[in-house]
């Protein structure tokens, strides 16, 4: 199969807006995805952000769609034809960005409606009528009851990350809105996995779909130093400031498994001296764009945050990533530390195990990465002189099943929270617009002059027992040569 935009006879808008885009060749599921949703048939399909899904429905799309296109000025001339729908904001900004220059030689026009702002400017939007809506489903909801949406004519529906919207709870809403939409359409589902509940909703909403799977990218780095920990509760903080330390490192991801989870975190942290920010659901988008602004300039060393926030982010090359909480799915953890190590620079990625179900968590995170995980106890540097080893082998295994039922309860608030997000009623401001060009550059290490938090907290802070003058008794890795070779 050639991977070539130029065979698969699109129109020539589309071809300019591609050849725009600077791609010169398809990506896997653009090859396989484009000629059969061409072909007006169904799709379920494997594939992850990353991968040039975006394109691969949007591009057929449109060319679909190119019928419907006039300049009529009245809304009616331009009804929803095409539906796209996310599971989080960021990711439903990303795509109608991205839909928004591809169609940007046509007078097909889009918009992308999301919660946790305010409805008016996308009341406005949609009253004039769009061909293509973006939206979460939340959010779309309103719309529709507020009846600035009317779906009567759509004829293509996109479930984008359609595992991620099942998981943080959109089923019911799913349910409802595709019962708006007339039955005669273009289905596509992409979800990074097929589970039996991805099965299931596929089998009730797509005719005879054609599955198109693209290779995973399951497998983590070879250039990601994997170390797993096994550390009480408690004493994660330490376990964490004390790798920060050791490790020579200025900056990192820190997740989590809950909102409640992230916001304790930050504030515990920060608390302790180290200079951090949260990136959880409850938080604005203004605010979101803050925090990740602060961490690119440095502001904040520790950048905690929730695999529903982060995702869709694409922030990459960042030194390390810390699982705070092992992710209760373990394609997150491949997602999670795939944000260090790329493109062949060094990375770290540190997980903190402490029992109970994470045994169960990390078996899974070994059977996708297909790698045997060593459990590692921490030996934390101020209990040494007075002979205590923190023997976190005994620690995971006599905690048993028990376990710290706390993120296990905080997950369901998670999920709820994020459902309910797009409804939110608290003011906020409109969105930044045009997105942050952040998002889509790697990693940049910041110019700074001071070292990090976690070096000044651990000067301030000598009742701890943490020595000001701790030496890594492990062999410092070469990483980061450049950072740390900055005054301290
Ligand atoms: P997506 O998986 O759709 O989020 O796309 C990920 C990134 O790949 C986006 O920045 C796209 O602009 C880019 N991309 C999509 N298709 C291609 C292509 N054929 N060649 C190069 N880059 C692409």
């Amino acid at each position: 199969m050639t991977s070539s935009f130029s065979n698969l006879s699109l129109a020539e808008p589309l071809m300019r807006a591609v050849a725009e885009m600077g791609y010169e060749s398809m990506t896997p599921i653009q090859a396989q995805a484009i000629p059969v949703v061409l072909a007006g048939q169904d799709v379920m399909g494997a594939a992850q952000t990353g991968t040039g899904k975006t394109a691969a429905f949007s591009l057929p799309l449109l060319q679909r769609m190119l019928k419907h296109e006039n300049s009529s000025t009245s809304p009616a001339r331009h009804p929803v034809r095409a539906l796209v729908l996310l599971p989080t904001r960021e990711l439903a900004d990303q795509v109608a960005q991205q839909v928004k220059l591809y169609a940007k030689h046509t007078s097909l026009r889009s918009t992308v409606v999301f919660g946790g702002i305010d409805m008016k400017p996308q009341t406005v939007e949609l009253k004039k009528g769009v061909e293509i809506l973006v939206a979460t489903p939340g959010r779309l909801l309103d719309h529709i009851e507020a009846k600035n949406a009317v779906l009567n004519q759509v004829e293509y529906v996109v479930l984008d990350e359609a595992d991620r919207m099942l998981d943080i709870g959109f089923l019911p809403d799913l349910q409802r809105i595709l019962s708006y939409l007339p039955k005669q359409r273009t289905t596509l589902l992409f979800s990074a996995t097929f589970s039996p509940e991805i099965k299931r909703l596929a089998s009730s909403y797509l005719q005879n779909p054609v599955t198109i799977e693209v290779a995973r990218p399951n497998e983590t780095a070879s250039t990601v130093e994997q170390h797993f920990y096994s550390v009480s509760d408690d004493d994660k903080r330490r376990a964490l400031k004390q790798i920060l330390r050791q490790r020579g490192l200025k900056q990192a991801f820190v997740f989590v498994n809950s909102k409640l989870g992230c916001a304790r975190l930050a504030r515990s942290l920060e608390r302790e001296g180290l200079n951090t920010t949260a990136l959880h659901g409850d938080k604005s988008q203004d605010e979101r764009l803050k925090s990740l602004a602060a961490f690119k300039a440095g502001e904040v060393d520790l950048l905690v945050a929730t695999d529903v926030a982060a995702r869709g982010l694409d922030i990459k090359d960042v030194p390390a990533v810390f699982n705070f909480d092992i992710p209760f799915n373990a394609e997150d953890y491949v997602h999670r530390i795939g944000r260090t190590g790329r493109a062949g620079a060094s990375g770290l990625a540190v997980s903190f195990a402490s029992g109970g179900n994470d045994v169960r968590l990390v078996a899974d995170i070994e059977k996708l990465i297909k790698r045997k995980i060593e459990l590692e106890p921490v030996e934390f540097e101020e209990d040494r002189p007075r002979g205590r080893i923190n023997d976190g082998r005994r620690h995971w295994r006599d905690e048993g099943e028990a376990g710290d039922a706390r993120d296990v309860l905080d997950q369901p608030r998670e999920r709820n929270g994020e459902a309910r997000f797009g409804r939110s009623t608290r003011p906020h401001r409109a969105p930044a617009a045009p997105r942050d060009p952040f998002f889509e550059k790697p990693y940049e290490s910041p110019e700074r002059e001071a070292a990090p938090s976690w070096e000044a907290a651990a000067k301030a802070t000598p009742a701890r027992g943490i020595s000001n003058n701790i030496k890594s008794k492990r062999k410092v890795p070469a990483l980061f040569k450049s950072t740390e070779a900055q005054p301290n």
